[in-house]
């Protein structure tokens, strides 16, 4: 729903975490007007587009982080996007960082965006559509769940189903049972369920919240889903089940948008603490206040900041939503000088030349740089975030 500008300064203004759910969404749109036996490629390209590679990161897939956190490697639940593909190198001068590489998500819609789409592309987008599609699978799913329990009683709200989630997952009786429920749940492979059941056989305290943080929240929220649907008080729309994986990544971000219907009517029971949520339609306005406020300026120097942050005017959105997170605007402003400019700019030469040389064994915890690398072709934006493509703008200054 937001234009091409309006993507940019989403880019510009914010980090975007794609979840891999919204990257299968774009590209089941291959197979969407396959039965009018027309061709959707330029759907799945269009979207692609919007999901612009600077300033962004596809999440690492939930189901591959809820069996680390079973296992025991940590899963950092602290609003930042988990990636992938990570080596620690050293720079010059002995500082330690890391060097992020594309992940096979962002490869891929490095491709979709000019074009070009594999076979496994087109299957893997036709059982996407097959298995989402399926005009059943909550109907039927809701008629097991009943069939199941019959016994216990009707809940009437979202948040009576809440509460009671709330009350099983509590209960010290359960754990085990919730351990058995997310490992089936969330497709485990036998072999690491093994590891698993040892790890937890080793625990002091049989508490599943503090054994798996993180799939203790998605196992809340799967378990929220059924019983709402249960009760009737969540649809049995296909789509649903789709919706329902992009909550497994809340834990990774501060901010969560959408305009889904499903989305707006459960996420304030999910959300956490330090979340906010704003609708697509509240998210659209607060761009389109910053391009309109952007479009009365004149001065160069004021047009350019206003690629960097948003204009600062207290009533805007995105105003309020960065004075809530960044302590911004500053109180002081320090100017930088020429001079300091360009040593960061060494700086950044110098933990980008670090690409060249091997990665390191050792774990570090406090990396002094983060280099993350993608793919982008001549017709993408600029990543400097002016909007224009990158042919016709830093590539050209090079
Ligand atoms: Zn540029």
């Amino acid at each position: 729903m937001l234009n091409p500008e309006e993507i940019n300064m989403l880019h510009n203004y914010f980090l975007p975490n794609i979840t891999p759910v919204l990257v299968m969404e774009v590209l089941g749109d291959l197979k969407k007007d396959e039965s009018e036996g027309k061709s959707s490629k330029e759907s799945v390209v269009k979207l692609a587009r919007k999901l612009l590679p600077h300033n962004s990161a596809v999440n690492i897939h939930y189901s591959k982080l809820i069996e680390m956190d079973l296992l025991g490697d940590m899963v950092n639940i602290d609003n930042r996007p988990i990636v992938g593909e990570i080596t620690t190198k050293e720079s010059t001068t002995g500082l330690r960082g890391f060097h992020i590489e594309d992940s096979a998500e962002e490869k891929a819609l490095g491709k979709w965006r000019t074009g070009e789409f594999s076979t496994t592309d087109e299957l893997v987008a036709k059982l996407w559509r097959e298995v989402t599609t399926q005009k059943d699978i909550l109907e039927n799913l809701q008629q097991q769940l009943k069939k199941g329990d019959a016994g216990s009683p009707p809940l009437k709200s979202l948040q009576e189903v809440k509460n009671y989630v709330d009350q099983i997952m509590a209960d010290p009786q359960n754990q085990t049972g919730i351990l058995k429920f997310c490992i089936a749940e969330f497709g485990i492979s036998a072999e690491s369920a093994a590891v698993i059941f040892a790890r937890w056989e080793q625990q002091p305290e049989k508490k599943f919240s503090s054994f798996a943080p993180y799939a203790f929240y998605c196992c809340l929220v799967k378990l929220f889903f059924y019983i709402g649907l249960k009760n009737h008080l969540i649809g049995t729309r296909p789509t649903n089940h789709v919706d329902l994986q992009y909550l497994y990544y809340l834990p990774f971000c501060l901010i969560f948008s959408s305009n889904d219907k499903f989305h707006k009517s459960v996420i304030e029971l999910l959300v956490g603490e330090r979340h906010t949520f704003i609708s697509g339609d509240q998210l659209k306005k607060g761009l389109q206040e910053a391009i309109g406020y952007r479009s009365t300026l004149s001065e160069r120097k004021d047009i350019d900041r206003t690629l960097k942050e948003p204009p600062r005017v207290p009533d805007f959105i995105i105003y309020k939503l960065w004075n809530k997170y960044l302590a911004w605007p500053p109180k002081f402003e320090r100017k930088i000088s020429d001079q300091e400019i360009e040593e960061q700019k060494k700086k950044i030469d110098e933990f980008i030349a670090a690409s060249n040389t091997p990665g390191m064994q050792d774990a570090i915890d406090n990396p002094d740089f983060v280099v993350k690398k993608y793919f982008i072709t001549l017709n993408d934006p600029c990543p400097c975030g002016s909007g224009k493509k990158f042919a016709e703008c830093h590539h050209k200054q090079q």
